[in-house]
Parts: C-alpha cells; sequence; structure tokens
C-alpha cells in the first residue's frame, strides 16, 4: 500500500517549471522569506520541532492556482494554502514542507452586485476591505472576526470564522453563497452560485466552509450581503465580577427581548492585560468583568429605547456603570479594548495555551468555573474572554516559567476536555482544529467519525497533497 505520507522533493527542475508557469516573480525559495511564511499566530514553542516550507508560491489568477497543483500532484508535493497567517491553530504550517500557497496577490473584489446583494471576491481579499466595500454602498457584509483588520477572506472560509456577530447574523459559513475552487489534481469546478435556495446535490459549499484548505483551494467567493442597519450603538457594562456578568447574558435576551449583534464578554485579568499592552486608560479597566453589546436597528427612537432598556436591564443584574457609545471614536475605544486581548495576552506570555472552547449558551456559567477552577487547581493562570453570545469563550491558560511547562497545560487541557464534552461543549467554535489540536480530537469525535472525516479527505484529495496532517491525527510525524 502507498504512503500516502511519502512525498516527492522539490527540484531546480520543478522550481523552473513553477516559474514558467506562473512567472519567476511569484515563485521564490528565499530562505527568510520561507521562515515568514512557515508558521501562523500559534507561538513555535507550542510544537517539538520547526516546520518549514521548500518553496513558496504568490498565484495572481486561478488558472495559476491550478497550474501549480497539477505540477504538485504529478510531482507528489504538498501543499498548504496560506491567507494572512493569523490562524490560531497551526492550520497554514506546512507540517511535510513542501509548497506553501499564498493568496496575497489574489486580492480583488471582483463585483459588487447590488440586485442580488452579493460581493465576489478572490481569496487574498483583506476581511474588513470586504465590510468597507459594502459600507461604501449602503451594505453590510456581516463577517467579522477581531481579527478583520488582516485575515483574508479565504482564511476566513477555511476556517468557518467567528467573530463578533455570529449570534445575529452566523458564521463565515452563513455568509458564503458560492465558491470556485480549485481541486488537488489541479482541475477548476465551482459550487453554489448567486441563488438565495440550492438543493441541487449535495452541500458542497458548507462542507468547504470549515474544511481548513484540505479538501479543495478556495480561489473566489460569493458571499451575501445585506443592508447596513442604520443605526448602531455599543454598551459596554461593568460587573463586579465575571459570574455577575455572564448571568446577565442570557437575560439580554430573555427579559430583553432582543438579539444584540454581538455580546462579548472580557474578564477582570484580561482588561487589565490589555490596558497594561495598549499603555491607556481603557473603559471599564478596573471592573471585575465587562461586557459590550452592540445594538442595530434602522430607526433612531427604536435603537434609543433599546439602549435605555438593556442598561436599566445590566444595573438590575449587578452592572455597576454602563457606558454608551454611539459616537465613530467611542466606539473605536470600547472595542479597541476586545480586538486587542489576543495581541496583548501573546506578547505578556510565553508559555501558554490559546483556547477556544464553545459550550450550549446556558452553560457558559459552568464553563466559566471549570476553566477558572482547573487552571488554579494546577498552579496555573487563566484569562477568559470571548463571544459570550454564542457560548464560545476563549480562554489563554498560562504556564509559570517550568521545564515541564508543556505537561502541564496538556495536563489541565485533558481535564478541561473531559468535563466540557459532559457539559455539551466541544474543542473550537471557530478557530479550527488544524494542526495544534488535531490530538485532541478524540475527546470529542469518535472513531467512526475520525475515520469518515480521513475518507471525505482522501476522497477530494487521493494522493494526500494538501495541507496533509491537519483536523484528525494521522500518525505522521
Ligand atoms: C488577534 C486575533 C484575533 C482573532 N479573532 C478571531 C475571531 O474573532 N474569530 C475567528 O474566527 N478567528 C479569529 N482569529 C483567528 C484567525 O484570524 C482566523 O482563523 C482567520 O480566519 C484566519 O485567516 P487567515 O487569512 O489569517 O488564514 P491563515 O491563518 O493563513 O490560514 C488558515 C487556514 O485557512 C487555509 N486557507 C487559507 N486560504 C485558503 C484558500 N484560499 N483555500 C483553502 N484554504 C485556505 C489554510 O490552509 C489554513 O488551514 C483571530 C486571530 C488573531 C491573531
Amino acid at each position: 500500500m502507498t504512503d500516502i505520507f511519502s512525498y516527492g522533493k522539490i527540484t531546480p527542475e520543478i522550481i523552473s517549471e513553477l516559474e514558467h508557469k506562473i512567472g519567476a516573480h511569484n515563485v521564490s525559495a528565499d530562505a527568510e522569506k520561507l521562515e515568514s511564511y512557515s508558521h501562523d499566530e500559534v507561538p513555535a514553542n507550542s510544537y517539538e520541532r520547526e516546520y518549514r516550507a521548500a518553496l513558496l508560491v504568490f498565484p495572481e489568477s486561478t488558472e495559476h492556482v491550478s497550474e501549480i497543483m497539477k505540477t504538485a500532484s504529478r510531482e507528489r508535493i504538498p501543499v498548504t494554502p496560506r491567507g494572512a497567517g493569523t490562524g490560531l491553530s497551526g492550520g497554514a504550517l506546512p507540517v511535510h514542507g513542501g509548497i506553501v500557497m499564498s493568496f496575497e496577490k489574489m486580492n480583488r473584489i471582483l463585483e459588487i452586485d447590488e440586485a442580488n446583494l452579493t460581493v465576489t471576491t478572490e481569496p487574498g481579499v483583506v476581511t474588513a476591505e470586504i465590510s468597507r466595500a459594502a459600507a461604501a454602498r449602503g451594505l453590510l457584509y456581516a463577517g467579522d472576526p477581531c481579527s478583520g483588520d488582516a485575515s483574508f477572506i479565504g482564511g476566513n472560509i477555511a476556517e468557518n470564522a467567528g467573530g463578533n456577530k455570529v449570534i445575529k447574523y452566523g458564521a463565515t459559513g452563513a455568509q458564503v453563497l458560492a465558491l470556485e475552487c480549485v481541486l488537488a489534481d489541479g482541475s477548476v469546478t465551482r459550487f453554489g452560485g448567486k441563488r438565495r435556495k440550492d438543493v441541487t446535490g449535495l452541500d458542497f459549499v458548507h462542507l468547504l466552509c470549515g474544511s481548513e484548505g484540505v479538501l479543495a483551494v478556495v480561489t473566489k467567493a460569493v458571499l451575501k450581503l445585506m443592508p447596513m442597519p442604520r443605526f448602531a450603538v455599543d454598551l459596554l457594562a461593568a460587573f463586579p465580577d465575571a459570574k455577575t456578568a455572564i448571568d446577565f447574558v442570557p437575560q439580554i435576551i430573555k427579559e430583553g427581548g432582543l438579539i444584540p449583534a454581538s455580546i462579548e464578554f472580557i474578564d477582570k485579568k484580561a482588561l487589565q492585560v490589555v490596558a497594561r499592552y495598549l499603555s491607556t486608560e481603557v473603559p471599564a479597566g478596573d471592573a471585575g468583568a465587562a461586557l459590550i453589546i452592540q445594538l442595530e436597528d434602522n430607526e433612531q427612537d427604536a435603537i434609543e429605547r433599546q439602549y435605555e432598556e438593556i442598561g436599566k436591564l445590566s444595573q438590575k443584574h449587578g452592572a455597576s456603570e454602563v457606558y454608551v457609545a454611539d459616537t465613530r471614536s467611542t466606539k473605536e475605544r470600547v472595542w479597541q479594548a476586545r480586538k486587542n486581548v489576543p495581541e496583548a495576552v501573546a506578547s505578556a506570555y510565553k508559555r501558554y495555551t490559546k483556547e477556544d472552547l464553545v459550550v450550549p449558551t446556558a452553560n457558559v456559567p459552568q464553563l466559566l468555573e471549570l476553566l477558572n477552577g482547573t487552571a488554579e487547581a494546577d498552579g496555573l493562570e487563566a484569562i477568559v474572554y470571548g463571544h459570550a453570545g454564542d457560548g464560545n469563550m476563549h480562554c489563554t491558560i498560562i504556564s509559570p516559567d517550568c521545564a515541564d511547562w508543556h505537561e502541564r497545560l496538556h495536563k489541565a487541557q485533558v481535564e478541561i476536555y473531559e468535563k466540557l464534552l459532559k457539559m455539551g461543549g466541544t474543542l473550537s467554535g471557530e478557530h479550527g482544529i488544524g494542526y495544534k489540536r488535531r490530538g485532541y480530537m478524540k475527546y470529542f469525535i469518535d472513531e467512526a467519525q475520525l475515520e469518515l472525516i480521513k475518507r471525505v479527505k482522501l476522497a477530494f484529495d487521493p494522493q494526500n497533497i494538501l495541507n496533509p496532517g491537519k483536523i484528525v491525527d494521522w500518525g505522521d510525524r
């Protein structure tokens, strides 16, 4: 039987062939560049060894991608698609070397179709640029990851990225109507269309959203747009402690009778770390915890009524103060605190694991207790923030500086995962499995389903050349 992890090497002949096909300026074996394109935002010290691509390619078109894949397929060379490298799962890590395919030159918004409310883009467009282009026409693109100023839409699709507006609009996958893809053998195919309904064949569009670049390479996407709500207000409610803040979340919907666009949570340590990182006073910076609640409406009166109501409710449920941000600069100030937490934590600590756990929303209080309780019992530190409205908590578990820090974090992770499963939770809500989490899939997904994932992968990519070694533990090292 062929070893599915046995690959061909990049040779001078292959480099010349690719230079001929896509232009020498779009091929690089420069050592410094190879280093910087061979990781994402997972710290290198999370892994036992370094992983390095042997060649970088920068396609400018679908045809280029197709030609690269034809060569890779003939020579059995692994290809790792790469967006902006902001991933938090090691998804863009070239664990079997070979080619890293960066989409930074496929960065055009191809069309905004106002009649059908769609935007068609190449995969290397920065997420926030899509939002800005839509907003310029009074339209909303609802995908809104905190990394949106840097991440690419191709990376968002591959990770089914979530973000700040999932509670109201759904994750990236909910915005995707159609995909153009290059398959592992270089053939080009299209899934879906500008249609709002489609049950013709299997729903490949939504199988591909979140497939982490292991099934096909996305070369174009058609995304949904909608009318931009005319008014939006952000409330920042300061609470004495995390429990009081989290207990308030379901009341926003139940008692308040509305679905906000966002409900974000920041715990006390996260507020402190981000204030230090930004070297500035952040709103609610000395609170025990904070919630950011974004409200949207088309009527000025209605939005005023809503924020007054939610403001009063939050005080009834223990908020000590409520800030209302209704101008661009006050809104930026409120979101600056939340959006900078991941960077702030990464710059303050060196030995940590960033978790992306998700539970049914009613179980968030239990999840918070589990995270803080386990960290404390194991002599570790937990910083918790995230998308409270979706039940998706980002927890950074930090180890003291000691020789066995990997083992200590691993022990805490396993303790948490075993209990998480019992509360209906799972391993990743939006950051994906990639390489970092693949070994932990066995705690959440049974053997039959792990095998099914492998079979689906090999049905799309029988030679196992597209982003190999990801999502499940294949036993390759
Ligand atoms: C500060 C910070 C905040 C973040 N906030 C959020 C958040 O709120 N919500 C959230 O969901 N995530 C968040 N993330 C994680 C990350 O930004 C997302 O996972 C994002 O979708 C990754 O996009 P990227 O372009 O950087 O992809 P990369 O990291 O480059 O790649 C991610 C995966 O996509 C695959 N891929 C990339 N392009 C293609 C393509 N064209 N075809 C097929 N596969 C492809 C890669 O192979 C890889 O598996 C955050 C990260 C940081 C650093």
